[in-house]
């Protein structure tokens, strides 16, 4: 079997479509864009990256977008008025510090600062309970994994009662809200760590497999049940001596080209989740804008 490649970078251009549709639809309503703002601490060049395009994507949505570069030696006193300045700011929406933060900053304490509901990454314990008591039209979802169920939704539908679902990886910002949003798909979860016996045959039982554990190409193609759909949220850059010294690719979690010969359905690395996690936050800004108004909650990706 040859697996359908998922096309999360088409995907995520539709959901960015229609998220300038709602952003244009909003602005002619309300008389004002949906307003995000992204803060940086520090001069983490990949995190200088992430914020540079998540600023872009903004701008080409038609939002109010806001960049705040704060230096490495901000204190988290500082940090915490900004957040509160955004919070009060009733043109912003949706709040965004990029971790990881400096030392001597509390990443839990600054996250817990920003309000609930504009809280665009889904990481406050408010919208953590939320989707956990399966309030999801009240919550705000982590952005990798409401972006992962819209790829696997274009393959199985909303539905999954009856397919038994294996996340591998248990981080609060990927496998537990993957595990819960499975869940409410009627997905049977079961999730795996690092102190999971037989990783490889509890894998091999899954219909709908999910590999987000940070280890490159760990899950192997025999660890696939045939006809299986595979979602790789691994992002993982290894050396790649072939394309010259010193350079480097970026590979999944999962071994793709084995993976690919028996799962029915497969997410690539680079081009499959990757994309789809700018897209939502996108979409969770114009979500907060529309739920802040009192405004019916815009659905995304259906
Ligand atoms: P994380 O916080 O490091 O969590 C990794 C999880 O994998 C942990 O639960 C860990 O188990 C488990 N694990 C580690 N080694 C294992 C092993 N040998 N066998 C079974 N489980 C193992 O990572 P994360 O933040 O969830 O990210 C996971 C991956 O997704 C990374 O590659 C990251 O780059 C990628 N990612 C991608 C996006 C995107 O936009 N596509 C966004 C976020 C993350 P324990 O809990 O027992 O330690």
């Amino acid at each position: 079997m040859t697996a359908r490649i998922i096309d999360g970078k088409a995907t995520a251009a539709a959901v960015l479509a229609e998220v300038k549709a709602r952003a244009d639809a909003f602005r002619a309503a309300r008389g004002r864009p949906p307003g995000l703002a992204v803060v940086l601490v520090g001069e983490d060049p990949a995190s200088q990256v992430y914020v540079r395009n998540k600023g872009r994507e903004a701008e080409a949505a038609g939002f109010r977008s806001e960049q705040h570069t704060l230096p490495v030696t901000t204190s988290q006193a500082d940090l915490l008025a900004l957040v509160a300045r955004l919070n009060a700011d009733p043109g912003i929406d949706g709040i965004l510090v990029q971790l990881p933060l400096p030392k001597g900053i509390d990443a839990e304490t600054v996250l817990t600062a920003i309000d609930p509901a504009k809280d665009v990454d889904g990481f406050h314990p408010v919208n953590v309970g939320l989707l956990g008591s399966g309030a999801t039209d009240r919550a705000l979802v982590p952005c990798t994994p409401a972006g992962s169920m819209i790829l696997l939704e274009s393959v199985l539908g909303p539905s999954l009662a009856g397919k038994h679902a294996v996340v591998v990886g248990r981080s609060n910002i990927v496998g537990k809200p993957i595990a819960q949003l499975l869940l409410q798909r009627d997905a049977t979860v079961t999730i795996a760590h690092s102190r999971t016996t037989d990783l490889a045959a509890l894998c091999r039982q899954a219909d709908v497999l999910v590999a987000a554990v940070g280890r490159p190409e760990m899950v192997r193609g025999d660890w696939v049940k045939p006809g299986a759909v595979v979602i790789d949220v691994g992002i993982n850059r290894i050396p790649a001596p072939d394309k010259g010294e010193g350079k480097t690719r970026l590979v999944g979690d999962l071994a793709f080209a084995e993976a690919a010969e028996v799962a029915s359905a497969i997410t690539p690395v680079p081009g499959g989740v990757g994309p789809m996690t700018i897209a939502l936050l996108m979409a969770n800004t114009v979500t907060a804008a529309h739920l802040r108004e009192g405004l019916a909650r815009p659905r995304f990706g259906a």
